[in-house]
């Protein structure tokens, strides 16, 4: 019996059964994911009488709060580290009346109007419009060794880890802008870092690919592929790394984090919304539409080519104004 089908019998008593809360608590605009696009969205939804519900999801700011310092984003000239713009945008959304609430969206029926919405496997909503703003989450190899020291010296983010490192050596892997940020902050903190890159250049932008380049304890090992993160009780040691030559190498070091990529969170909506072969929410061109009427889709869920803060942000905009227009000739 699957999830609504639940919902739809909640005096049945099975054992089995997800305990939903009986009540079902009816909203006019659903928000979900509280990145920049999320915020953003609130803050029009609010400001449009829309009374927007923001559900924070399971990393409330979004991955803007695992960066450091945000130089490109407009209106900092001095720049701004990422958890405080995050924590001004909550802010600013409150200030409208955005109800910000946490938890997370774990299923959902967009099958018809109102979009049933589960928050947390308990609580249900009935949305007569929903903003997916769910964002992007940190890939990592694939490798059992990797797994196995994830919290024990493995990590898919400096800004977070990095300080129990200070002073050791460490290594990223990967070759664009996330890896290169994650290698130039760590090299304020490390001793040494390590950059293993599989390919024998940089995806990163050029200004990032300088910015490695110009820091000294930086070392990038081009045509590095990685085989084992070694370690002990103690946690991470070593990895055991391939050249293109079939030559193994191992490197001493402490901390291992892994800057690849990112999924897509569209998992739960994708039975009723089109995504692409990577996951990524497909919109109508110029807008935040979906193929369903009434859902929109903003920021890097939807946006698998920019990926940027001030882009997120833009879509989030798009979103609640689409949003508002939708609800408005429904009236
Ligand atoms: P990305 O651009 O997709 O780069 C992923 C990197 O990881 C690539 O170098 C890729 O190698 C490598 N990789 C993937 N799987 C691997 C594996 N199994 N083993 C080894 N290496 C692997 O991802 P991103 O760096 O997270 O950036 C995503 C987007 O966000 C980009 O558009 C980026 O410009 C943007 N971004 C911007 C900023 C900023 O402006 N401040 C900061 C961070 C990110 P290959 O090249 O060989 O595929």
């Amino acid at each position: 019996m699957d999830l609504f089908k639940k919902m739809d019998n909640l005096n049945e008593k099975n054992e089995n059964s997800i305990n939903l809360d009986s009540e079902i608590e009816k909203i006019k605009c659903l928000i979900i994911g509280s990145g920049p696009a999320g915020y953003t969205a609130a803050i029009y939804a609010a400001r449009a009488n829309l009374k927007p519900v923001l559900y924070e999801g399971l990393q409330p700011g979004g991955q803007l709060t695992t960066t450091t310092e945000v130089e490109n984003f407009p209106g900092y000239p001095n720049g701004i580290d990422g958890p405080t713009m995050m924590e001004d945008l909550k802010k600013q959304a409150e200030r409208f009346e955005t109800d910000i609430r946490w938890g997370l969206a774990t299923n959902a029926d967009l099958s018809k109007s109102p979009f049933k919405i589960i928050i947390d496997n308990k609580k249900q909503i009935e949305a007569e419009s929903v903003i997916i703003a769910t964002g992007a989450t940190a890939k990592y190899l694939g490798l059992e060794s990797e797994n196995k020291y994830k919290g024990q010296g493995v990590s898919a983010c400096a800004t977070c880890d990095g300080f129990f490192y200070k002073g050791q050596d460490v290594a990223v892997v990967g070759g664009g802008d996330s890896a290169a940020e994650e290698a130039t902050y760590l090299s304020g903190i490390c001793k040494k870092v390590y950059l293993i890159i599989r390919k024998n250049y940089m995806r990163a932008s050029k200004a990032m690919i300088e910015r490695v380049e110009k820091t000294s304890n930086i070392e990038v090992l081009y045509e590095h592929v990685t085989q084992e993160v070694l370690g002990d009780a103690n946690g991470v040691s070593g990895v055991r790394l391939i050249k293109k030559n079939n030559e193994e190498v191992e490197i001493s070091i402490t901390g291992f984090f892994v800057a690849v990529g990112h999924h897509p969170n569209s998992d739960i909506f994708k039975k009723y919304i089109d995504v692409d072969e990577e996951g990524y929410i497909k919109t109508k061109p110029d807008s935040s539409l979906t193929n369903i009427a009434g859902v929109f889709a903003c920021g890097d869920i939807q946006d698998a080519k920019y990926k940027q803060a001030i882009t997120a942000a833009g879509s989030g905009c798009m979103a609640a104004l689409d949003a508002e227009k939708y609800l408005s000739a429904k009236i």
